[in-house]
């Protein structure tokens, strides 16, 4: 609860009582109001009234020179109240709820307070407790209360002020004992408990009683002990007296009953309950779940996506937390997505991949950024992590309440014979750019060979082409990009042909050999090839060594395992970014899916979680976009190897629409393929290749698998048009309407794939497109001849038609359904056809003569 203008005439008034209990020097009480209006003038209203408070009584005791101004206030209310607690007790084990009489028992010893009242006699006690013994409450929660004592193992009991803890006594000694510790204040502040008035009250004869090592009058987490706060981040249920307990903690999600009288405006309007009215009352801002403190000192190891994501929202949400950064290598916060462009000089300016400096993350977020600085060991037990200073080999330790990891992917490299070869380069960081633009400068190589027809490798042959280098992509699997299906990976394998880069698919490096100026790599087929220079780019793999020695948990795929909040298997200590395992956001499984956008996002809601709130990260779908040459190359969800390894019924369509209306200039052909369920037709997946617009329909596809769209929602979609930029049914609606017809049979299907010799095709596309290329077999009859030559198609056999891209061939289907024939369109027509059988493309006279540049100059 924050400061509000009616409480600062009451500091006043507080402050003024306080001094002259602890003085009778009325200079003293000037200076201790003048004082303490300039405090109020530059107080943070947004900050609990207890912050405030504790402030003003450290300024009193100080100016006064009295370290406990109500000592003897408290010890006249601790008597009276013993005096009053064997008839209170009789009371209690007298009324038909003995529970509920304790209650109201020791929210009646809530009037004990000098924050709030001026003077208090003690025969105003008796009065207290017959009003609130009699009162019918509005607000007390009985129920409720009782419930959540027998369901917590571990309660925490916030006393409130001297003589009122007497009163409590009375409750706890109703409650079960065992589960319960109390905590009063750590020193003074006015006449709230401490230990003293436990030890008078008795309590510690039977419970175990704490202080929380502060002096404000309230619960200030930030200003407790260590000791304390682990105490209450521990129970299970706080139990938390009075006015100051209410203001400080009231925000929290934690799961707390707030038990005091409503004595000031504030907190009634606060409440929304009269003044005076006894409260028993459930917070309000728990939902149910474990977190609860903000931490004061938050250690974050990595300093770039994830990491400098965290450390940036943290700070906008919390000015207070500590904040300390460490960060390897010499830079926080660079683009690593840019450096295949800085290697290509499509980004020149080498500044330009700073996106943060230490100095101005400082600035401009108060963080403690620590670079060179390399983490390696995390202490849990103390809660310390062990760090290398790398500019000085010295070593410290760091100690934390929190702790984030963040510290990424590094590139995978196989313990193969030569991969120490000066000639082989990874690329993660600045430091790696600069090595392979130190080298090309130097060396001037021609030939370059890339390992790995991942995002990165691909990225990396178009900008070693960019520097002029011929440059051949070694790839294991039979395709590049293993985040497509196969056939959507085909145009991809022409188009690097046609940029001249030689594709060996299917093979893997089984070693390197270095000679004077030359670098053989030996494939795994027995073939060796010779280049310049390499650059493995194989994958990655999530750097877990920290939280391995730390004995954090690893998930199945290799990544620290994080739970829906991010938090690892020790609550302390949460991970983001590419060294944690997610869930695959469709396929709900485990899943390493290294990306930018998900680093950054997890980042963020790591710092959200630590800040107290209570935010849950949900999965990763794996949405991705990259320049290829010309090409642009996208892919959301999941495809299709991956749903025929589940139990997944799904199906597929394939169009290959053009980017926008033929009829304006620059209209290209993209290549589309969705998968999506059945038979509901949620979406599960989207790949597109193409040149223009692949990047905004993904957008479009990923947004619609995020929010559970069907394919029919698809067909909804009001998208922007314009000739230059789209058509009046968008790619996104014809692959619904697609998708939708198969669904609800207004077409039925066959696959490519799903045919075999014996059966019947119809080819409907003109004769001019068949004579660039057909399959063999099909009869020809163009798509607007078909209702004339029914004749020559078979009735007892389906017709299996297809086209240029689907669209005839459905428009066939229709005809041919209606009169009665077993007609199936083939989705995707003969360029998805051709997609399939690229691997004949490949076999080509481009492909093998680009191969043959690296056979040479052993
Ligand atoms: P990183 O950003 O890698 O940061 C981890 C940091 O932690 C590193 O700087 C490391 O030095 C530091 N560190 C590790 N251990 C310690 C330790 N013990 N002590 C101190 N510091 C430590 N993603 C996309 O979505 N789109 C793209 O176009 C794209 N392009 C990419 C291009 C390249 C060349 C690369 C390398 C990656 C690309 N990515 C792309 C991936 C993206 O950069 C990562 O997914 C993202 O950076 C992961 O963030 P992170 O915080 O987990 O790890």
């Amino acid at each position: 609860m924050r400061i509000y203008l009616d409480c600062i005439p009451c500091f006043i008034r507080q402050s003024l009582d306080a001094a002259r209990h602890a003085t009778k020097d009325v200079n003293i009480h000037e200076k201790v109001v003048r004082g303490v209006l300039g405090l109020a003038n530059n107080m943070d209203t947004r900050k609990p009234p207890p912050v405030i408070g504790q402030k003003i009584h450290r300024l009193i005791r100080e100016l006064a020179g009295a370290e406990d101004p109500y000592h003897d206030v408290k010890q006249q209310f601790n008597n009276a109240a013993l005096k009053l607690y064997p008839r209170m007790r009789r009371l209690i084990t007298e009324s038909e709820n003995p529970l509920e009489t304790a209650v109201r028992l020791a929210i009646a010893g809530n009037i004990i307070d000098f924050g709030v009242k001026s003077t208090l006699q003690v025969a105003e006690l008796e009065k207290a407790i017959s009003r609130c013994l009699s009162e019918k409450s509005a607000d007390m929660q009985i129920g409720a209360f009782r419930k959540a004592i027998e369901d917590s193992e571990n309660i925490l009991y916030l006393a409130d002020n001297a003589g009122e803890i007497v009163f409590d006594r009375l409750l706890i000694e109703q409650l079960p004992t065992e589960k319960i510790t109390v905590a009063v204040k750590g020193s003074p502040v006015i006449n709230d408990a401490t230990m003293e008035d436990a030890v008078t009250a008795g309590l510690h004869k039977i419970v175990e009683v704490i202080d929380n090592g502060s002096d404000a009058p309230g619960t200030v987490l930030e200003s407790c002990s260590r000791s304390f706060r682990d105490h209450f981040e521990e129970a299970d249920l706080v139990i938390a007296k009075g006015q100051g307990n209410y203001e400080t903690l009231s925000g929290l999600n934690k799961n707390m009953f707030f038990m005091l009288q409503a004595k000031c405006p504030v907190i009634s309007r606060n409440i929304g309950c009269d003044i005076g009215e006894m409260i028993l009352q459930k917070a309000k801002t728990f939902d149910g779940s474990k977190e609860n403190t903000r931490p004061r000192k938050v250690v974050i190891v990595g300093g770039v996506a994830g990491g400098a994501s965290a450390a940036a929202r943290l700070r906008r949400l919390d000015e207070d937390t500590e904040i300390v950064l460490f960060e390897r290598g010499k830079y926080i916060s660079f683009a690593n997505c840019g450096l295949p462009y800085y290697i290509g000089k499509v980004i020149t300016n080498r500044d330009d991949l700073l996106v943060q400096t230490p100095e101005k993350f400082k600035a401009r977020f108060n963080i403690d950024v620590r670079v060179n600085s390399e983490v390696t060991e995390i202490d849990r037990k103390n809660k310390r992590v062990m760090v290398k200073d790398l500019s000085s080999t010295e070593t410290y330790s760091e100690k934390y309440d929190t702790l984030i990891l963040s510290p990424g992917a590094e590139p995978a490299r196989p313990p193969i014979e030569g991969i120490d070869s000066s000639r082989i380069f990874t690329l993660r960081s600045i430091p790696d750019a600069d090595a392979i633009n130190n080298f090309i400068a130097e060396q001037q190589p021609k030939r370059a060979v890339v390992v790995g027809g991942g995002y990165i490798g691909l990225e990396m042959a178009e900008n070693l082409r960019n520097r002029g280098m011929l440059v051949a992509i070694v790839e294991m699997l039979d395709q590049v990009m293993p985040t497509l299906d196969k056939e959507m990976a085909a145009s991809l394998h022409e188009h690097l042909h046609e940029q001249s880069v030689a594709l060996w698919l299917g093979d893997g490096v089984a070693g390197f050999r270095q000679t004077n100026s030359t670098l053989i790599v030996a494939l795994k087929s027995g073939m060796e090839i010779s280049c310049d220079m390499a650059v493995l780019a194989i994958g990655v793999k999530p750097e877990v060594g920290l939280a391995k020695q730390a004995g954090l948990e690893i998930g199945i795929t290799g990544g620290i395992k994080v739970d829906e909040r991010l938090r690892t298997s020790d609550r302390d200590i949460f991970a983001v970014g590419d060294a944690i395992e997610v869930e695959h956001f469709v396929l709900k499984r485990a899943a390493l899916i290294p990306l930018a956008g998900p680093a950054n996002r997890q980042g963020r809601i790591a710092a959200d979680n630590v800040a107290g709130r209570n935010v849950k990260y949900k999965g990763t779908q794996g949405t991705a976009v990259l320049k290829v040459f010309e090409l642009t190359v996208a892919m959301t969800g999941a495809t299709e190897k991956e749903l025929k390894k589940t139990e997944i019924e799904h199906e597929k369509v394939y169009i290959h629409p053009a980017n926008h209306v033929g009829y304006y200039p620059g209209a290209h052909q993209m290549h589309i393929k969705i998968l999506f369920n059945k038979p509901e037709g949620r979406l599960l997946g989207a790949q597109i290749v193409g040149k223009e617009g692949v990047d905004k329909r993904i957008d479009v596809f990923a947004t619609a698998i995020r929010c559970g769209l069907t394919v029919f929602d698809l067909q909804d979609l009001e998208l922007a048009y314009a000739p230059p930029y789209g058509s009046g049914k968008d790619p996104i609606n014809m692959a619904g309407f697609a998708a939708g017809n198969i669904l609800d049979r207004t077409a039925d299907i066959r696959h490519f794939e799903q045919l075999d010799g014996n059966d019947f095709l119809l080819d409907v596309r003109s004769p001019a497109e068949v004579a660039r290329g057909r399959i063999k077999g099909a009869l020809n009859i163009p798509v607007n001849q078909v209702r004339k030559k029914l004749d020559e198609l078979p009735q007892d056999k389906a017709v299996n038609i297809y086209c240029a891209v689907g669209i005839r061939s459905y428009i066939a289907s229709r005809i041919l359904k209606q009169k009665g024939f077993d007609a199936r369109s083939l989705p995707g027509g003969y360029s998805t056809y051709l997609a399939r059988t690229s691997e004949k493309l490949l076999e080509g006279k481009t492909g093998r003569q680009l191969r043959d540049e690296f056979c040479t100059g052993f």
